[in-house]
């Protein structure tokens, strides 16, 4: 860790200890590491006597495989978050605009701390501790929650752990170290099969139908992404309807799996013609790059951005962004 890394650890660290009050947010459209992250320091505020709560811009309801992680009841409606914040906590959010709703904290917040791993995130708080070579921002709580002395217990151990397996694709793009944090974590009690099954491997019966129908329509181009292959695939609202988001985001796993494609693509329709679309890349193309090319952001080989028109519109401004990147 670099000494401006452990510095800003240190002032995070001192600017929670002198708070009263912290509102904790996760990115919109919360995944494991935003949501687990959030939750695991609310944990431990709350039981340093804080008052503490938890919450996000979008969508209105927390997503059901996530709602187990928060054992103490921390989660609060977006429109329950104070107007002027005394402590904002950004977490797992590359920017100020992926707060949605409620970006507007940011600036009414007395202090604001942002914890992250994006490489892109412009240090938007009072205190920055992001650090792109970490695989989650999970990693990062845990270092502030060691840098507070406090103990691991396996609530909070179980809400960095989902955050930990999730970004890692279940520990695949894990350094040994952070190996050895999973074990740290199984040791404080979590049960890792009981954790990542609802999370990434399990969905109602009318999945599979859906696939069906969605991954028929899969289209492949051997010739994009600099000759080296895009592959993608759309699910409509109709797709959707009646699944959770959970169903509709396990769709690229599925699709980035086409040996032909460097580049796997899923657009995902939120409302008529809006798009939320997720790019995954195998090793070569920095899909960040071409994310932040249509508006969006994200990791080398895991990024996204939302996008209006209709899907074959999409798909062509996407197809040339990766033309743009692929071909340097
Ligand atoms: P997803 O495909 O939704 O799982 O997103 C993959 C990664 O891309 C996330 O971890 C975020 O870092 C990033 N990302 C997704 N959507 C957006 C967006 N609209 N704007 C910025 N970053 C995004
Ligand atoms: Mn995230
Ligand atoms: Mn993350």
């Amino acid at each position: 860790m670099s000494n401006d890394l452990s510095a800003a650890l240190t002032a995070a660290a001192t600017a929670l200890t002198a708070a009263s009050d912290v509102t904790l947010l996760a990115h919109v459209n919360p995944d494991a590491d935003a949501l687990g992250s959030a939750l695991a320091l609310g944990l431990v505020l709350q039981r340093l006597g804080k008052d503490v709560r938890v919450s996000f811009g979008a969508p209105a309801s927390v997503p059901e495989t996530l709602r187990d992680l928060d054992v103490a009841g921390l989660l609060v409606p977006a429109g329950e978050v104070p107007a002027a914040p005394e402590v904002l906590v950004a977490l797992d959010t590359g920017s100020v605009g992926r707060l949605g709703p409620l970006a507007d904290r940011v600036r009414t917040a007395g202090t604001v701390v942002v914890l992250d791993h994006h490489v892109s995130n412009p240090g938007f708080g009072t205190v920055n501790v992001v650090d792109p070579a970490a695989e989650a921002t999970a990693l990062v709580v845990l270092r502030l929650l060691d840098e507070l002395g406090v103990e691991l217990d396996e609530p909070v151990a179980r809400c960095i752990y989902a955050g930990l397996v999730t970004d890692t694709r279940s520990f695949r793009h894990a350094s040994a170290a952070t190996h050895e944090v999973a074990a740290r974590l199984l040791a404080a009690g979590v049960d890792a099969e009981a954790v990542a099954r609802p999370l990434m491997d399990s969905h109602p019966f009318e999945y599979l139908a859906m696939l069906a129908k969605v991954l028929a329509r899969a289209s492949l181009d051997r010739s994009a992404a600099g000759g080296m292959g895009f592959v993608h695939a759309v699910v409509t609202l109709e797709d959707a309807a009646g699944l959770r988001p959970e169903e509709v985001e396990s769709v690229v796993d599925l699709v980035r799996t086409t040996a032909e494609a460097e580049v796997a693509a899923v657009l995902k329709e939120l409302r008529p013609s809006y798009w939320s679309v997720s790019l995954r890349a195998v090793s070569r193309v920095d899909v960040r790059e071409v994310a932040q090319l249509l508006g969006g952001g994200g990791h080398r080989l895991a990024a996204g951005f939302t996008a209006e028109g209709d899907a074959a519109g999409v798909v062509g401004r996407l197809r040339d962004a990766l033309e743009t990147v692929a071909r340097g």
